[in-house]
């Protein structure tokens, strides 16, 4: 909703908190509608993506991953992360945006019209705030003991550091399918930890086969309707269908999921509703939050439901935004 001019003619009209895929979008959406934009992110241009595999190849075609009209141009099918890295940053210098990387947001102070965004450096005064923080930086954890050891991450990046040893993988998505199938290739041994009977069905249609055939063919060790009980330096503790297990690990990859930082939601004055995702209170036709001129994009909109908005998706909440926040 328009909100009357209350802040200093050099504050920026808008703050993104968030430099990702949809937060360009956003700033550059609110930019074409003549409002001044400043990006906020607590690390690099598109960290996330920064933090993917290394050799991620997209499971979207370029089009799809597009912003602002830019055309992600790639001799591939799908494109890989270092394309995807070079697209946004492309796409950032030619749209001019103004960005504060490595800055991170602490809360929001204020009120409608207007609102301070206090961060690490220091505070930016603003009309409108959209919040586009995404899911990736809260590892959805395990809870048992040993998660904190040193060999044990909730991010995986590449398989060749793994050659030659005996790697455990609990998860049974996108991640856990994509991270068993690339050690197995590199020469380590993969063990997979599925809590439920089977491999997710959502696992892409591309890559569960493969999985499946590996795991049959003894490639890869799967336990299904297993939990960890506790990780131990080279070994992991399971409970199987048939007792406990104990499993050696040289490594232990938990990939098995993310959240949005609800306590930064929390900080910025945004509630979150009583349903099963504990979905971020908006405005699903205006994206706006209780908070009146501050909005959410991308895909921390859908709260613990994390596939709910991706690249593809979320991208578009950027018009729609930008069309509330200054009408034709
Ligand atoms: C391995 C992998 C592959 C994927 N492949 C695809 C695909 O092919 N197609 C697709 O559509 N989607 C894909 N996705 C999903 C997609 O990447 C995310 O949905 C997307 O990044 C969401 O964009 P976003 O801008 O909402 O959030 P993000 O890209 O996560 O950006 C959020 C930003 O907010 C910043 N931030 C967080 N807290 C603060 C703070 N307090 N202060 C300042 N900044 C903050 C973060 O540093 C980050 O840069 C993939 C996801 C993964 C994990």
């Amino acid at each position: 909703m328009p909100i009357p001019v209350t802040s200093s003619p050099t504050a920026p009209d808008a703050v993104v908190i968030g430099a990702g895929p949809v937060g360009l979008a956003c700033a550059i959406e609110l930019q074409r509608r003549g409002l001044r934009v400043t990006i906020v992110d607590k690390g690099a241009l598109v960290n996330s993506l920064i933090g993917y595999p290394t050799n991620m190849e997209f499971f979207s075609t370029p089009e799809l991953l597009e912003i602002g009209g830019h055309p992600f141009v790639t001799a591939n099918y799908k494109p890989h992360r270092e394309e995807g890295l070079d697209y946004y940053q492309r796409v950032a210098r030619a749209e001019h945006l103004s960005l504060r990387l490595y800055e991170r947001v602490l809360r929001l102070e204020g009120e409608p019209g207007r609102y301070r965004v206090v961060t690490d450096k220091g505070d930016i005064s603003t009309r409108y705030v959209v919040v586009a923080t995404g899911f990736y930086d809260v590892p959805v954890l395990l809870n048992v003991p040993g998660e904190e050891l040193p060999h044990v991450s909730h991010y995986y990046k590449e398989p060749y550091q793994h050659a030659g040893q005996r790697v455990v993988v609990i998860g049974a998505k996108n991640s856990a399918a994509k991270a068993a199938l690339a050690l197995t290739r590199a020469g380590a041994q993969a063990t997979l930890v599925v809590r439920g009977a089977e491999v997710s069905a959502s696992v892409k249609y591309w890559i569960r086969p493969d999985l499946l055939n590996r795991i049959a063919e003894g490639r890869i060790q799967a336990h299904f309707q297993t939990t960890v009980q506790a990780i131990r330096p080279g070994e992991v503790e399971l409970r199987t269908p048939a007792g406990p297990l104990t499993v050696p690990a040289d490594y232990v990859y938990a990939l098995t999921g993310y959240r949005p930082d609800y306590r930064l939601l929390d900080v910025l004055g945004i509630s979150t509703q009583p349903d099963a995702a504990c979905t971020p209170t908006h405005n699903p036709d205006t994206f706006e939050t209780n908070r009146p001129g501050v909005y959410l994009a991308g895909t921390v909109c859908g709260g613990l439901n994390t596939s709910r908005w991706f690249i593809e998706n979320g991208r578009h909440h950027a018009r729609v935004i930008a069309a509330h926040v200054a009408p034709d």
